[in-house]
């Protein structure tokens, strides 16, 4: 089973489940613009997070305006095990013709990028899109871990673990079968 793959001194794991529980130092939200909560991952994150990280939001938001997708930015965690929830805004999917896959790449690579530079060690990712925001859960799979072995490879990064936690069987499988063809 392609569930774990090693890149340089990183490793990347599958993992089936509720990504609030996860227990690395930075989870990854799938946010809207507006930093509100919502429904899906976003809202599960903030239920299981507390006031203190709506708080922490809505403070970015009073600064810089809303967040527009692609981009990312950092929170505490609130009540959750992760120290650190990092908020970013997928595209949503208009039919593949309107830099959706450049977009959903940048979600990731910024992400990344955050927590190297706060010297996250650990990460976990949900499927960013593939709910709501309606993107191919096969080509955003691709993206999601094409990008992610791009930024191990690129370098010197504090990150040692990449953690995609997967809700549903169906995701998980295929995500399986994108590790598995990156291993090949
Ligand atoms: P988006 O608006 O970016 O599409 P969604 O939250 O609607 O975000 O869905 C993104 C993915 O997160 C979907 O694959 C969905 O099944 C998954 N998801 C929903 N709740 C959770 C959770 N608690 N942990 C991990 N993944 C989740």
């Amino acid at each position: 089973m392609a569930a774990e793959i090693t890149i340089g001194a990183a490793r990347i794991l599958l993992v089936q489940g509720d990504i609030t529980g996860e227990k690395v130092q930075a989870i990854v939200n799938a946010a809207n613009s507006g930093l509100m909560g919502g429904g899906g991952v976003d809202g599960a994150i903030h239920r299981a997070g507390g006031a203190k990280i709506k708080e922490e939001c809505q403070a970015i938001v009073s600064r810089i305006g809303r967040l527009p997708a692609g981009r990312a930015v950092i929170t505490g965690g609130g009540n959750l095990a992760a120290k650190y929830v990092i908020h970013t805004v997928g595209p949503v999917w208009r039919g593949g013709d309107r830099g959706e896959a450049e977009t959903l790449a940048s979600c990731y690579r910024e992400s990344l990028k955050l927590a190297n530079s706060g010297l996250i060690k650990s990460i976990a990712f949900p499927a960013i899109s593939t709910g709501v925001y309606g993107y191919p859960p096969e080509e955003a799979a691709k993206i999601a871990v094409n990008t992610v072995i791009g930024f191990l490879s690129s370098g010197d990064t504090s990150i040692e673990l990449v953690e995609f936690v997967l809700y549903d069987a169906n995701s998980f499988n295929i995500y399986q079968r994108e590790l598995k063809a990156e291993e090949s």
